[in-house]
């Protein structure tokens, strides 16, 4: 937009003042880890919307603001409030912990616009400022678990059946992910947990380090580690975050660490020697080109496609398919790049 057409915007928004709806991700519950985004959005609003818990936390930001403190299972009331006030010219700031588009009011809101018949265009905007969700938290706390590749499950049957979640366990556990466990257990929710451990210990040895963060970064914060065989007798609530490790992470003075896989590379214990077979800056031997050679290798030595299925415990239509497309040998990326995300 240029300078012109946001002065004639501003002008017409002081004609008729239009409404807004600003879904604010506060973070995990102090005041220091919420975002300058956040504080300002809320000084903007002229509605404060949220649980009295995180209201508590903006407390200086709220003089003169119409403020509602709600329960637990109004948030798609919420959204038709906030719509309505925005309409009327109001601007809504809806709270959420952590961040509003995990398990938070941004999916709801959406659909409650949609339903009324908002689009993009329409002259009541949405923001979702965004949050440290309690997963980048709970992980701060207990040291380096989510390094490698992560997900998280809700544990919450609220609205999504138990086999949808099973499932989602089930594959996860399988293929080895760290997860963060939202929702984990509540005072009605209590088998939920002792499942999700069935599932995980049909993929994952019992010993695999665990972390339940309570409250993190609020006044009762409790953390503690465990492992997977025991988890369940720790105490687990609606305020808890459980964080699985995979088959690599460990636990070491207190700290749960996800490694990277430096060590794959690079010899870590004598002076971060390149191992052979490997160059920095290009993918590992075992990276997608230099693997494909291997099969392709492997299957020209007489391994069957479903030998080689199990072998590398993936579907054998991909490795047919991947057969069926060979690699040049000695065709490995010559392109560096850097292992870091900087
Ligand atoms: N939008 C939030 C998640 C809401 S779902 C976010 O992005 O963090 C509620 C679940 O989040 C809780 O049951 C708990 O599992 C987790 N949670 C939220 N705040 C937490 C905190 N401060 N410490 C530990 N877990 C937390």
């Amino acid at each position: 937009m240029s300078e012109i057409d946001t002065g004639v915007a501003a002008a017409e928004a002081e004609a008729s003042p239009v409404g807004k709806i600003m879904l604010v991700g506060i973070g995990p519950g102090s005041v220091e880890h919420m975002t300058q985004r956040a504080r300002d959005a809320i000084a903007e609003a002229d509605v404060v919307v949220g649980y009295v818990t995180y209201i508590k936390l903006v407390a200086d930001l709220l003089d003169g603001k119409e403020v509602v403190r709600k329960g637990m299972t109004e948030e798609l009331d919420r959204a038709v409030h906030a719509l309505e006030a925005a309409r009327a010219g109001k601007k809504v700031a809806l709270i959420s912990s952590g961040d509003a588009g995990v398990y938070g009011m941004a999916g709801p809101t959406y659909e409650v616009l949609f339903q009324a018949g908002w689009t993009p265009d329409d002259p009541v905007q949405l923001e979702i400022v965004p949050g440290a969700s309690a997963l980048n938290a709970c992980a701060a706390l207990v040291g380096a678990p989510l390094t490698h590749d992560f997900c998280a499950i809700s544990l919450s049957d609220l609205l999504t059946p138990w086999p949808v979640i099973a499932r989602r366990l089930d594959a996860v556990a399988y293929a080895d992910f760290v997860v963060a466990l939202y929702n984990p257990k509540s005072g009605r929710r209590t088998r939920q947990i002792v499942e999700a451990q069935r599932l995980f210990l049909r993929h994952r040895r019992p010993d695999t380090p665990v972390a339940i963060v309570k409250s993190a970064y609020r006044r009762r914060q409790h953390i503690e580690f465990t492992t997977l065989d025991k988890m369940t007798d720790s105490d687990i609530g609606m305020l808890s975050t459980v964080l699985i490790g995979n088959s690599s992470t460990f636990v070491r003075d207190g700290l749960m660490v996800t490694p990277r896989g430096y060590a794959n590379k690079y010899d870590v214990e004598q002076g971060f020697e390149t191992r052979d077979g490997e160059k920095a800056g290009r993918s590992l031997s075992t990276g997608l080109l230099g693997w494909l050679e291997t099969l392709q290798a492997q299957h020209t030595e007489g391994h069957t496609v479903a030998d080689l299925a199990r072998l590398h415990r993936l579907p054998v239509e991909y490795i047919a398919a991947t057969l069926a497309e060979p690699v040049e040998v000695g065709a490995v990326a010559a392109v560096g790049e850097a292992e870091g995300e900087g």
